[in-house]
């Protein structure tokens, strides 16, 4: 097998292309072949190498490598001339200056559903035959078998006048050039697949399988948008996701195994078979991601972690502030909100303070857990809690009652990991410190 993934660098590279990297990826990985990277980049305005880093940012994140070099469409121009040329020579192809106004008379004097055919001029745009007969058939692996009536297609125009090739054209000589055994892609580009067809039967070449992936909609129904949340890798990559679980989610848009939804990369590797993908739109839903994001957070080592989060964060140290939030995050977005508390003091929360510190009574509990925190023998979390608990004993009051208002103390905030690991993390130092803020001289 002998893939590719060619994606047009105008923009960030979203879910959907992200989706169609991987899938080819996986094919390739998955059974021995090879993934091949074409970067089209014809459009010279919207092509600009910061999108094209952007594409390669994009896909190393996501873990996707490929073999040899990127090819770049816009540096195959002479190739495609050299092909165009030999089209014209054999009569495949003829230069009509045929505009869409005299495309809609053809099909005033012949019938609305006859494809256009122009007359050979001197010179103008190029146009391939579509020729009379056999109709095309595209085998889609996925969609099964499309029928095209050549009738029904017009010419399709394949080089402008000035001699530079479009679009379809250049995808289709890039394919056969490059051995492209199978286009796996969107089906936004169905439509194209029959101009493409046209050119591989003009050049005598047998055409590559396609698999057409089914649209992704957002959690309503609609065609997926920025409006449904993060819509580029880069976005998923700032909202915190791993790669790793990225990798397994996207998997799922439009491909399952069974009802397994945690699935390693190796065993997607090994199961994933385009033959197995739905014709059904599939759809995005961040908060699935967000929930198997976590089921991944939750497998590292806290080592790991740690080393994720310095990545992410910028922050250094964060081993044991990983390790008592690893049960508690989803992202590594979330991290530094439950837990930023431990580096940068208490948030300014004046709610909980509230709430909790200007209780009747918050005062005299807060002071009596002071004492018991600084005779604490040792300060890991259990000695922590056995004088916490003391404190809940000593006072004959609901546990929360005393852990609520420490936590707001060290925190500044209601929310925070397991109270006794937040206290021995930040310290017997620290901790009183901020408990003797609280309580003022
Ligand atoms: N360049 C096209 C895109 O980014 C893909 C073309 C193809 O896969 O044939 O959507």
């Amino acid at each position: 097998m002998r893939l590719r993934f060619a994606p047009s660098p105008t923009g960030a590279l979203h879910i959907g292309g992200a989706r169609t990297a991987l899938y080819n990826w996986l094919l390739a990985r998955g059974g021995g072949g090879e993934l091949l990277l074409r970067i089209e980049d014809t459009d010279r305005e919207r092509s600009t190498p910061e999108n094209v880093e952007q594409i390669f940012d994009a896909l190393r994140w996501l873990g996707l490598d490929w073999d040899g070099d990127p090819v770049f469409q816009s540096r195959r121009a002479p190739r495609h001339a050299e092909v165009l040329a030999r089209l014209l020579d054999s009569g495949r192809a003829y230069h009509s200056n045929a505009t869409a106004q005299d495309v809609r008379a053809f099909k005033d004097r012949h019938g609305s559903d006859k494809g256009f055919r122009g007359e050979p001029e001197p010179g103008g745009a190029v146009r391939l035959h579509a020729g009379e007969g056999e109709p095309l058939r595209v085998a889609d692996v996925i969609r099964g078998e499309t029928v095209f009536a050549r009738e029904h297609m017009d010419d399709p125009v394949i080089a402008r006048a000035d001699g530079s090739v479009l679009y379809n054209f250049a995808v289709a000589v890039d394919d056969l050039d490059a051995g492209i055994t199978h286009v796996v892609r969107g089906e936004d580009h169905l439509s194209n697949t029959p101009k493409q067809l046209l050119v591989f039967e003009a050049l005598g070449a047998q055409a590559p399988v396609y698999a057409h992936l089914p649209l992704l909609h957002g959690p309503d129904g609609k065609k997926l948008s920025k409006r449904h949340g993060a819509a580029s890798v880069q976005e998923l990559r700032d909202a915190g996701y791993l790669p790793e679980a990225v990798r397994n989610y996207l998997a799922l848009l439009g491909w399952g195994h069974g009802d397994d939804t945690k699935l390693s990369t190796d065993e997607l590797q090994r199961l994933f078979r385009l033959e197995d993908v739905s014709r059904n739109p599939a759809r995005f839903d961040e908060q699935k991601l967000r929930w198997l994001n976590g089921l991944y957070v939750r497998e590292l080592s806290p080592r790991e972690l740690a080393a994720r989060l310095e990545e992410f964060t910028g922050r250094a140290n964060l081993l044991e502030a990983a390790r008592i939030s690893q049960e508690k995050i989803q992202t590594l977005a979330d991290f530094w909100p439950l837990s930023g508390f431990l580096f940068d003091g208490p948030r300014d929360d004046p709610q909980a303070r509230e709430r909790v510190l200007e209780r009747n009574g918050a005062h005299d509990v807060l002071a009596q857990a002071r004492e018991a925190l600084a005779a604490a023998e040792g300060f890991d979390p259990d000695a922590v809690e056995a004088a916490l608990r003391a404190v809940v004993e000593a006072r004959g009051v609901k546990p929360k009652d005393v852990f609520q208002p420490v936590r707001v103390a060290i925190a500044g905030t209601t929310v925070s990991p397991g109270i006794f690991e937040s206290v021995a993390t930040l310290g017997r130092a620290e901790t009183l410190r901020r408990i003797d803020a609280v309580l003022g001289p």
